[in-house]
C-alpha cells in the first residue's frame, strides 16, 4: 500500500526517542525493614519496596545498589525494576523486632512511590499494616504526587504514628526537572500533592536537594521554591549538597555534557577527589537555606506531635 498525507509523514518522520523497555521482575526476599548505619539520619531503620528507580534522576546516588545485584549498566538501575514479593505475616513479624523508640524511613535508596508502585501497591500494603497497629515514628520521602491515591490511608496511619511525609521538589522549573529527574512527576504536581496532604492534616515538607552549583543554587529561585512549599502547606524546608560517585558520577557527568556543557569541567574538577563538594560551598549552601527559610517563614525540621490514636504505656520520644 502507498502511504499518503499525514501517513507517509509519520512513516518517514525521524524517531527522536524511543520508548525505553522497563522490566519488572519480581524479587524473593527474607528482608522488608534494614537497619541504617552511622548517625547522620533520622531514622534507624528503612523500607524499600523497590530495587531500581524508573524515575531516572541524573544525580541519584543509589545507582550503585544496582551492582548488588551484578547489574552494571548505567540505565540498568532505572529499566530493571524489582518489585519484593509481599509478604505481611513476614513483615510483620519484622516489624515486631524493631524496638518502638527507633525510627523507620519508607524509601531511602528508592522512591516508594514511583512507577511500579501503581501497579504493585507495595507501599500501600506496608501502610495498611501500619494502620493496624500503633506508637511508630515514620518517614515517607518521595517525588511523586502518587501519595494522594492513598490520602485516606495515610490519614489513618498519622492519627496512630508519627508520621511525616518529604516531598523532594528540586526547582519549579518543569523544563530543567524533566532533564534532571526524567521521570518524576512535574514539581507543580508534587507541590499539589504537599497541598492535598496538609489540607488532610498530614505533616509535610519539601526537600530540595540535591543542590546542584550552576543548576538550582540561586537564591531567588530556592526563595521561590520556599514560598511555593510554605504556599502549600509545608511545615519545613531544606536541602542539601550533591554526593557524587561512581556510577552516579558518569551517568550525572554526561547529563551535564549535554545539557550544562559550560559546568562540565567546574564539576569535574569539583569531584575529582572526593564524593562531596568543598566544607565551604556546604557551609554556604546551609546559609543559604537558613536565610530563604528564614525569609519564608518556615522550619528546618519537622514539629514533633502527638498523634490522637498513638498507643498508651508506649514512650513517646519527641526527639528528631
Ligand atoms: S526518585 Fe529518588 S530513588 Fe528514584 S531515581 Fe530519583 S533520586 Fe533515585
Amino acid at each position: 500500500m502507498q502511504l499518503v498525507g499525514i501517513a507517509k509523514a509519520a512513516h518517514n518522520a525521524p524517531l527522536l526517542e524511543a520508548k525505553r523497555q522497563v522490566s519488572y521482575s519480581h524479587l524473593a526476599t527474607g528482608k522488608w525493614i534494614n537497619r541504617v548505619e552511622g548517625s547522620r539520619h533520622s531514622f534507624e531503620w528503612s523500607i524499600n519496596p523497590y530495587r531500581g528507580c524508573e524515575m531516572a534522576c541524573q544525580y541519584c546516588y543509589a545507582r550503585y545498589t544496582h551492582e548488588f545485584m551484578e547489574l552494571r549498566e548505567p540505565e540498568d538501575f532505572e529499566t530493571r525494576i524489582f518489585a519484593k514479593v509481599w509478604n505481611a505475616s513476614e513483615f510483620r513479624r519484622e516489624l515486631a523486632k524493631v524496638p518502638m523508640s527507633q525510627a523507620i524511613a519508607i524509601g531511602t535508596a528508592t522512591d516508594p512511590y514511583q512507577h511500579a508502585e501503581r501497579r504493585y501497591e507495595l507501599t500501600r500494603r506496608i501502610l495498611e499494616v501500619f494502620a493496624t497497629v500503633s506508637g511508630r515514628k515514620l518517614w515517607i520521602t518521595t517525588k511523586s504526587d502518587l501519595p494522594m491515591r492513598d490520602l485516606e490511608l495515610l490519614q489513618q496511619v498519622a492519627k496512630r504514628h508519627v508520621l511525616y511525609v518529604n516531598f523532594t521538589v528540586t526547582t519549579l522549573d518543569a523544563q530543567l526537572a524533566r532533564g534532571l529527574e526524567p521521570r518524576a512527576p512535574r514539581p507543580d504536581l508534587r507541590l499539589a500533592a504537599v497541598a492535598s496532604l496538609a489540607a488532610a492534616g498530614i505533616r509535610c515538607g519539601v526537600i530540595a536537594s540535591p543542590i546542584l552549583p550552576g543548576i538550582n543554587d540561586d537564591e531567588i529561585d530556592l526563595h521561590a521554591l520556599a514560598q511555593q512549599a510554605k504556599a502549600s502547606g509545608a511545615q519545613w524546608f531544606g536541602g542539601g549538597v550533591l554526593f557524587l560517585k561512581s556510577p552516579t558520577k558518569e551517568v550525572f557527568l554526561s547529563y551535564l555534557e549535554r545539557e550544562h556543557p559550560q559546568l562540565h569541567r567546574k564539576y569535574q574538577a569539583t569531584y575529582e577527589t572526593g564524593a562531596r563538594p568543598s566544607r565551604e560551598y556546604h557551609q554556604k549552601i546551609e546559609a543559604l537555606f537558613e536565610r530563604v527559610r528564614l525569609g519564608v517563614g518556615l522550619s528546618r525540621k519537622a514539629t514533633p506531635y502527638l498523634p490522637p490514636d498513638w498507643e498508651r504505656g508506649n514512650q513517646l520520644s519527641l526527639a528528631l
